[in-house]
């Protein structure tokens, strides 16, 4: 790997390290591009707030580091300023507003709840309900469509535990939008090293034959997690095997207007 655009920071709760250590680590790594994406600040209305996720105070001390980052390792790595982002049809315009006054330089799209993340159910529960998943393809689709993210990260994140059939299905026309607006899917490279349910092998049979780009992402909530070349070597042994064709970097789509 030369870019990994999937990096979180301690902001998101659930990350641990110094943002120096990522960026020493990615080198050791023989990383060019370190894309940061942190879970994003979302603004919510009526008193609910993510344990999961940055506040909307703390984006500019994001920012902040990296770029004092970007100048400390100057002309070693690149550091776009991303941010791993859902698509919750009722928030997310405020959000993208919100996100207009700031060099975000690019958004993944990662769908981990259905509906608006207090209403719906985690996209990673297991579950046998075939409306789950017909909800879940619905968003992402819709999500795509807004032409912001650069991509899907861990689309495979819905866990659906029946007919595999159905499964394939109904994930194809997410596969085919994705292959049609030439937006990238991501092989999480978190899911390997922990043994999720996802990199879920039916999910990219079908990318591979709706013609998906691939990119792999590590999803680092530690330093280490830049530099795990076990992973990296199982997904591209995947791919290989799918005949996906895999980005060595991607593309950065715009969320300014
Ligand atoms: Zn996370
Ligand atoms: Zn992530």
């Amino acid at each position: 790997m030369i870019a990994n655009y999937h990096t979180h920071t301690h902001r998101c709760n659930h990350a641990i390290g110094r943002e120096d250590e990522y960026v020493q680590e990615a080198l050791k790594a023989g990383l060019k591009i370190l894309g940061w994406a942190d879970h994003a600040p979302y603004l919510f209305t009526g008193g609910y707030y993510s344990h999961f996720r940055m506040r909307p105070a703390q984006l500019e001390g994001y920012i902040r580091v990296i770029e004092e980052l970007r100048q400390k390792y100057a002309g070693m790595i690149e550091m776009p300023i991303g941010l791993e982002t859902e698509y919750y049809p009722k928030h997310f315009g405020r959000l993208v507003e919100f996100l207009q006054d700031y060099p975000i330089d690019y958004m993944i799209l990662g769908q981990h709840f259905l509906e608006n993340e207090y209403d719906g159910p985690y996209s990673g529960y297991v579950t046998q309900d075939k409306d789950v998943v017909r909800r879940y393809c619905n968003q992402s689709m819709e999500a795509m469509n807004t032409g912001l993210f650069t991509y899907f990260a861990h689309p495979d994140l819905i866990h659906f535990d029946g007919d595999r059939r159905f499964y394939g299905e109904c994930l194809r026309p997410v596969c085919a939008e994705a292959k049609s607006l030439g937006l990238p899917l991501e092989i999480n490279l978190l899911g390997i090293r922990e043994g999720r349910h996802y990199p879920n092998r039916c999910f990219w049979e079908v990318a591979a034959e709706e013609g998906c780009e691939v990119v792999l992402g590590c999803d680092a909530h530690a330093p280490a997690g830049l530099n795990a070349p076990e992973a990296e070597r199982e997904a591209l042994a995947m791919a290989k095997e799918l005949g996906l064709h895999v980005l060595d970097t991607v593309q950065l789509r715009s969320i300014h207007r």
